[in-house]
């Protein structure tokens, strides 16, 4: 390891969005204070007569939930994006503006309200992996979408208002800004060595064995070396695959097992139910080939030093670039620990 990256700040490059981080790594040495407080772990029910998510319960538009025993995915009742709006575009002097159409869906990981990925078996998180192949597959051959954004957004700390087991999908007929960095970054990087630029970066990364969290036969976990949020992850197929569909059954397995791996370790580090935001970035659904894409899921949690001290995007970080002090190398250490 290169010990200069462990003692001297320094900018780190986003292969991926062409954008630094800032690294002060002399700053984690500093002493921790209040890194022990208290958490009260609740204990939540398996049914929850309130929540709006479990099955049989009625929704707020007077739906009624069916008694789904795995995965229930359904069209979210206060969708951000509309598919039958107007389209329409605005050009006033500086003021630019465009109509914009999607599809906004639920995705229900479990009946059990008490549950997060985190307590779900692989065969369970398969699942959930397979609904989410069907719906990139579903609304993907939709002419109005040509972006499917799979996501998670996970606990009170990230403004999460219903602690069920679910996710969202939202697709829209442009792509939004940080998939367009992804794309134009692995598409130049394509064209000119012929090969996924996140392939050639797992390999390099394999060989070195210094941000590695864990792998199986088909995936790999790791802190990226550009990491901004403490402990941020990614799950990086081995094989060259531009979207989930590409995935057979075993290997559906094998990231539900990924998927388990890490969020398992998530919750052991600060012996709490880990908030983050986890998402999947993807080949659009533009029928295009995309064969630049190698698709890959990242994982935002926000916690810092303890399940009550969260890292803040402030101050320099709105202003200038985003900043970390403890390094990638020293977090992927941690975790493996866990695992
Ligand atoms: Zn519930």
């Amino acid at each position: 390891m290169n010990a200069d990256l462990q003692d001297y700040s320094h900018k780190r490059y986003n292969i991926l969005t062409g954008e630094w981080v800032l690294v002060s790594p002399h700053r984690a040495k500093r002493p921790w204070q209040g890194q022990n407080e208290a958490v009260s772990n609740e204990v939540r029910p398996s049914y929850d007569a309130s929540c709006y998510l479990c099955a049989g319960n009625t929704r707020i538009n007077g739906e009624v939930n069916p008694k789904y025993e795995d995965v229930y995915i359904f069209t979210n009742d206060f969708a951000a994006l509309q598919s039958d709006s107007p389209s329409f575009s605005v050009t006033d002097g500086l003021l630019v503006a465009q109509s914009e159409k999607g599809i906004c869906k639920v995705v229900c990981f479990s009946p059990d309200h008490s549950k997060s990925l985190a307590d779900m078996a692989p065969d369970e998180i398969q699942k959930v992996v397979f609904a989410w192949q069907r719906e990139y597959e579903e609304l993907g051959s939709n002419d109005l979408i040509n972006y499917v954004q799979i996501f998670e957004n996970k606990g009170a700390v990230m403004g999460c208002s219903n602690p069920h087991p679910h996710g969202q999908i939202w697709s829209q007929s442009t792509l939004p800004n940080e998939v367009d960095k992804k794309n134009t970054q692995q598409l130049n990087y394509y064209k000119e060595n012929n090969s996924s630029l996140l392939g050639d970066y797992l390999k390099q990364e394999l060989e070195k064995d210094e941000r590695i969290i864990f792998q199986n036969d088909a995936f790999v976990v790791l802190i990226p070396f550009w990491a901004v949020w403490p402990f941020e992850a990614m799950i990086v197929p081995k094989k060259h695959q531009s979207n989930i569909l590409s995935m057979d059954t075993e290997e559906a397995l094998l990231y539900a097992e990924a998927i388990s791996v890490l969020t398992k370790a998530y919750d052991k580090l600060f012996n709490t139910s880990f908030p983050y935001s986890s998402g999947i970035h993807q080949a659009p659904t533009n029928g295009e080939a995309n064969d630049h894409w190698h698709w890959h899921m990242s994982f935002y949690p926000p916690l810092l030093r303890s399940a009550t001290v969260k890292k803040f995007m402030v101050g320099y970080e709105m202003f200038g670039s985003p900043q970390r002090d403890i390094t990638a190398e020293i977090a992927t250490q941690r975790l493996r620990e866990l695992l």
